[in-house]
């Protein structure tokens, strides 16, 4: 096993991981900014390290200084959670070429899957289903890509190779827009992200957002871990999560998982990983990988009963993975609601102190948080406070449990989205299951 962990993030996630190492008894390191020295890990780790002001771009962003804090603290494995460096394909080769173990997959993969163009490229060999378009970067010859989109029919969208956060994107409904979006497109990606490579695809109307978790120890062994609806989202920003995702074909789910499968191994994956997809119509079509463990991996855990970062410390330390595809059960249903410091009006971030916390229990629930009372949520850093996951045997079971944990929770001094949280657990279309990824945007309009 690694012999320490270096963990170069913050917030609830360092928390997460903290706990996982701790149940393997591997001591950790936790690098903070100087604004976050009252984090919880920061309190419950081995050593902790100052490596910048509250900036993140001098601190959870500074490369040498985390490198140097794991050369200090004598870490061998430094996990990134999710944000910040995690899919950083320069700091993945940095740490790695330092004589760390980067806790995620090798920086060429990571690299593999951060250009969306060859990423498509690479799950259309595998056999996996992708959204009919270009098949690889817009050519320059006007004649061409006014071609491309006639074959794949209107409305398209212009896609930056390079884009990420849901930027770099632009929806063409006709012909005669074309031309200039690809042109607006492109110069929009090459000032945001450093590259002008734009792509198109079909836009497809009203999707939902499904995603299948896969690990992988780089040793020939890949397994899947079902799926999750994270549809309901705000500005492409996921508000509620759940697994499995309803009303899926379980032939179809497992036909999609096992070409996943087959991807994993073909590009010789190696840690915990993301398919995305859009699912409109009874097809699923790929749209990225994420190469991190992802915010919303605890409902996986609460079907599957499997620890993920477990895993990923166990294959970063060379062992292969726990458990084979044949014994990953999956039972009940789970579902996350992402409790944010905002105002549940504006949605701007609104950080402060919190005077009382009080999370829900009983049975079936799961909150993963970093705060306390008297705890002050700088302003900083993302807005995420609180994961509240409920499990139940049904669907109804979970979102009874859930409607009663967001009921029980209190977050005093400061505003957060819990109400909004409580209005969806009662709103009839959610209930229902199968909500498109513009439904949470529409209904905030309609109020
Ligand atoms: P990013 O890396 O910026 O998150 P994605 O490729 O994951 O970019 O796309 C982000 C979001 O944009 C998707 O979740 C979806 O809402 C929308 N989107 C992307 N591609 C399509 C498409 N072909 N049709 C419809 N919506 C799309």
């Amino acid at each position: 096993m690694l012999e320490k962990v270096l963990i170069a993030n913050r917030g609830e996630i360092a928390l997460r991981i903290l706990r996982a190492c701790k149940e393997l008894d591997i001591p950790t390191v936790a690098v903070h900014s100087s604004a976050d020295t009252e984090l919880m890990h920061v309190r419950l780790a081995d050593e902790a390290i100052c490596i910048g002001p509250a900036g993140s771009s001098q601190s959870y962003l500074n490369v040498p200084a985390i490198i140097s804090a794991a050369e200090v603290s004598n870490a061998d494995g430094i996990h990134p959670g999710y944000g910040f460096l995690a899919e950083n394909a320069d700091f993945a080769e940095q740490v790695e070429k330092s004589g760390f173990t980067f806790i995620g997959p090798r920086a060429d993969t990571i690299r593999l899957m951060g250009d969306k163009v060859s990423a498509i490229a690479a799950m259309k060999a595998a056999g996996v289903p992708t959204v009919p378009g270009s098949d690889g970067p817009l050519p320059d010859d006007p004649d061409e890509i006014v071609a491309i989109a006639r074959k794949v029919g209107f409305p398209v969208i212009i896609k930056a190779a390079a884009g990420g956060g849901g930027r770099g994107m632009r929806v063409v409904h006709n012909e005669a827009a074309l031309l200039n979006s690809v042109q607006v497109t492109k110069s929009e990606a090459g000032a945001a992200f450093g590259s002008e490579v734009v792509y198109l695809e079909k836009f497809l109307q009203k999707p939902r957002h499904v995603e299948i978790q896969i690990i992988a120890d780089g040793q020939g062994n890949a397994i899947h871990l079902g799926d999750r609806d994270c549809s309901l989202q705000r500005r492409h920003q996921k508000v509620i999560e759940e697994a499995p995702a309803p009303d899926i074909d379980p032939h179809l789910r497992e036909q999609v998982a096992e070409a996943c499968i087959k991807a994993c191994l073909d590009i010789d994956y190696r840690g915990a990983g993301t398919f995305e997809f859009l699912y409109e119509d009874g097809g699923f079509y790929f749209i990225e990988m994420n190469t991190r463990i992802q915010v919303e991996h605890p409902v996986t855990e609460m079907i599957t009963g499997i620890d993920i970062v477990h895993e990923q410390l166990r294959v970063a330390s060379g062992l292969p993975l726990s458990v084979t595809q044949e014994q990953v059960r999956f039972r009940g249903h789970a579902i996350e609601c992402r409790i944010n410091a905002e105002d549940p009006h504006t949605f701007m971030p609104s950080p402060g102190t919190i005077s009382t916390y009080h999370p829900p229990g009983g049975p079936g629930i799961r909150v993963d948080s970093h705060i306390y009372d008297n705890y002050t949520v700088p302003p900083f850093y993302d807005s995420l406070i609180a994961k509240v996951i409920s499990y139940g045997e049904t669907r109804d079971s979970a979102m009874a449990r859930m409607r009663q944990a967001l009921d029980e929770l209190i977050v005093q001094g400061i505003r957060t989205n819990t109400a909004l949280h409580r209005d969806l657990v009662r709103d009839a279309a959610f209930q229902a299951g199968g909500v498109s990824i513009h439904y949470l945007e529409s209904k905030l309009e309609d109020h």
